[in-house]
């Protein structure tokens, strides 16, 4: 991609009233556009790194069976009623509009209801069992507070996924390689030594619930670390979670966190008052379990905004970034030789964004910056046959011939 081609555009400061540190960056490099307190849209620049990250959730969720679909957004009424959750005092972030005959519809903010409903005209029979399924999806939450940039939106893209089984037993074991499978995207995000797994509502041992959560110094919540322990506790559960574990609250770390995943083993009590239920081998009817696992995809994306960057920009690990190359012309010959390179990158498929603008050196330098983008490569008029390699994220400079250059870059590849 040519800079001059790309629908983007950098500037010097954060619109005001923009509090959250992500947002203002992601909106300065051109990422983001912000369209109301928590709605944000996504430029070309901020769409590659969701599918970046949405890519890596995607493999993961595969790699323990699940299957993507996408379900939507308008919700019924109807559905949600039977168990107790379409009231406004029991879920306090619903949206909600009417068709034109007056029927009340609420916008998703959860899938849970509407998937079982789903699942009553595909499962019978333990011969449909498990199955797990899942979707990235804009849910739709009225927050009442949104200032902590795409980390809260009142729209935002959620990957959930909910599994089906015959027993308590099968239910456990698949809640367990979700974790797993949870705990390699966040390695793969590049924030798995910052992420901990803590016991949610339901207490320390009970395993209802489990949340993700990291460490993050604009973080909305709170967790205690025993570090030698390697225990992390919820807040809400502290009390209770200490005493189980044995540890004196006093010995605990409390640190920021957010919220990046959370998950669910509902048992059966969903399904029974949904009346989801199933046939077993003597054709008895049976009890159905099922767990739900929630990723926050942009909210994602915030977090390693706001922990990958520095006072020039954003730095974003090789695996996310929006383009591992950042190619910068200085000058005639330099423009001549950066053509070339274009060409020989886009060939071996390295991902390059080339700045062809007619701009001075130091504009382009700090736009590269800014954007993050892991290696910037220059040529010039000064440099001659040779070509500066700088890493964004040390700040490394080398000089290199081209066979030097393509080698490293095919390299760490
Ligand atoms: P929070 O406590 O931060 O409000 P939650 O517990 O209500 O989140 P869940 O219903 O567990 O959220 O949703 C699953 C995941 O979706 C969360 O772990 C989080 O990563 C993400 N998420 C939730 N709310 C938002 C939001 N308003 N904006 C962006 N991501 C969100
Ligand atoms: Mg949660």
């Amino acid at each position: 991609m040519r800079v001059s081609n790309l629908f983007t555009k950098t500037l010097k400061q954060a619109p005001a009233g923009e509090v959250a540190k992500n947002a203002q960056l992601l909106i300065r490099a051109g990422y983001v556009y912000k369209e109301m307190a928590g709605a944000y849209a996504y430029l070309p620049l901020g769409l590659r790194v969701l599918e970046n990250i949405k890519q890596i959730v995607r493999e993961e969720m595969n790699a323990i069976d699940s299957n993507e679909v996408v379900m939507t957004t308008l919700q019924r009424r109807d559905i949600w009623e039977k168990t107790g959750r379409w009231s406004d005092d029991v879920v306090d972030v619903w949206f909600k509009t009417k068709l034109q005959d007056d029927t009340e519809l609420g916008l998703g903010w959860s899938h849970e209801e509407p998937i079982v409903e789903m699942m009553k005209q595909y499962v019978h029979s333990y011969k449909d069992l498990p199955v797990s399924l899942y979707q990235f999806q804009t849910k739709m939450r009225n927050e009442l507070r949104a200032k902590s940039g795409v980390m809260r939106g009142r729209e935002f893209v959620m990957k959930d996924m909910y599994s089906m089984h015959t027993s308590k037993e099968e239910l456990d074991g698949y809640y367990e390689q979700a974790i797993e499978a949870y705990k390699r995207v966040y390695e793969r995000l590049g924030v798995g030594a910052d992420t901990y797994v803590t016991f949610a509502s339901g207490g320390a041992f009970t395993k209802f619930s489990h949340e993700f959560q990291t460490v993050c110094e604009a973080g909305e919540d709170v967790i205690y670390l025993h570090r030698e322990k390697n225990i992390a506790v919820n807040e809400e559960v502290l009390d209770e979670a200490a005493a189980e574990l044995g540890v004196d609250k006093a010995e605990l770390e409390a640190v920021k966190t957010v919220e990046v995943g959370n998950i669910f083993n509902f048992g059966s009590q969903k399904t029974d008052e949904m009346d989801l239920y199933y046939t077993d081998a003597d054709g008895k009817q049976q009890s159905l379990y099922i767990g739900s696992y929630g990723i926050g995809i942009t909210r994602m994306m915030g977090v390693i905004a706001e922990k990958m960057s520095d006072d020039k920009g954003l730095v974003w690990p090789e695996n996310i970034a929006p383009y591992r190359v950042y190619l910068v012309s200085i000058g005639e010959q330099g423009g001549k030789r950066a053509d070339a390179l274009y060409e020989t990158l886009k060939s071996k498929g390295i991902e390059v964004l080339y700045d062809d603008r007619d701009e001075r050196p130091g504009a382009k330098f700090a736009d590269a910056e800014l954007m993050g983008i892991p290696i910037r490569v220059t040529t010039s008029d000064r440099l001659g046959d040779s070509y500066e390699y700088t890493e964004r994220a040390s700040g490394e400079t080398l000089v290199l011939t081209h066979d030097e250059l393509l080698a490293k870059l095919e390299q760490s590849q």
